[in-house]
């Protein structure tokens, strides 16, 4: 790919595991994912120095913090901090 700056060559460095929680310097589309890790390419130009980031799969980062709870009504598994089952309706709250 070319530099979005300069338009040189970019250079891939590979693929890295970026820890979201910790990578505060990237602002964006990213500040908005609030935990887990996310595979990522990144490509540094080696002109202007300019480095970019790709998600390689950003639909399938995890969310520890998703714990799953079973309905007592229904016995289907929700987020535990879900006001009403998402699927029969009770209030679990
Ligand atoms: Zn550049
Ligand atoms: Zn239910």
């Amino acid at each position: 790919m070319d530099c979005p700056y300069c338009g040189a060559e970019m250079s891939s460095l590979g693929v890295n595991q970026l820890q979201l929680g910790r990578a505060s310097v990237l602002g964006g589309i990213w500040g908005n994912i609030a935990a887990g890790s996310l595979e990522t390419e990144v490509f540094l130009c080696r002109s202007c120095g300019k480095l970019e980031f790709f998600a390689v799969r950003p639909m399938e980062f995890e969310e520890p913090d998703r714990v799953q709870v079973p309905c007592p009504k229904c016995g289907e598994p929700h987020d535990f901090d879900d006001a009403k089952c998402p699927f029969c309706g009770e209030r679990l709250l």
